[in-house]
């Protein structure tokens, strides 16, 4: 497979560094800090509560393994896990999906400001944080990659 869908949008493989049985691990357009990383089911859902219970498992195991790396590798010291569940929560790309973002001391003024940002960044209109171009995404998912087992994720 090439490529994923993510709601309206297509994720190419290229971008994709994490793939199990369930779920694709993939990086961020519009990131609020370096590592920040989404991480959604294959099957295009758009609520928590349409996941069936083998994908729940495999998404907060998948999130386990994710967060391992990406705090190591962005030199984190701890984790936010979030997902915008519902456009009134702040979902604007309606497939269920878990925000990974590596934490550290003093990132955000004030700890919960992050989820502001989060709010913000991924608002289309918003001009504040430009989008990253295809082929930096490419270089992070592509050393992202080496850190797991993605027997099926094209190089
Ligand atoms: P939410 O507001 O919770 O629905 O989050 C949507 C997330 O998807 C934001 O972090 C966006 O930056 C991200 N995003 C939107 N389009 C793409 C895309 N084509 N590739 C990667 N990430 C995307």
């Amino acid at each position: 497979m090439s490529t994923y869908k993510f709601g309206q949008h297509i994720i190419h493989s290229s971008q994709v560094f994490f793939l199990s049985k369930q779920c694709f691990g993939f990086v961020n357009l519009k990131p609020v800090a370096a590592g920040h990383v989404l991480l959604a089911p294959i099957r295009l859902v758009q609520r928590y509560s349409d996941l069936n219970s083998d994908e729940v498992c495999d998404l907060f195991l998948s999130a386990q393994k994710i967060g391992k790396v990406i705090e190591r590798e962005y030199q984190g010291t701890s984790l936010t896990f979030a997902i915008q569940d519902g456009p009134e929560a702040g979902q604007t790309v309606p497939h269920c999906h878990l925000h990974i973002i590596p934490r550290k001391a003093g990132d955000w003024m004030n700890n919960d400001d992050i989820y502001t940002e989060i709010d913000k960044a991924s608002k289309v209109d918003n001009e504040e944080r430009t989008p990253r171009s295809f082929e930096e995404m490419e270089k992070e998912a592509k050393y992202l990659r080496q850190f797991f087992n993605n027997d099926n994720v094209k190089n």
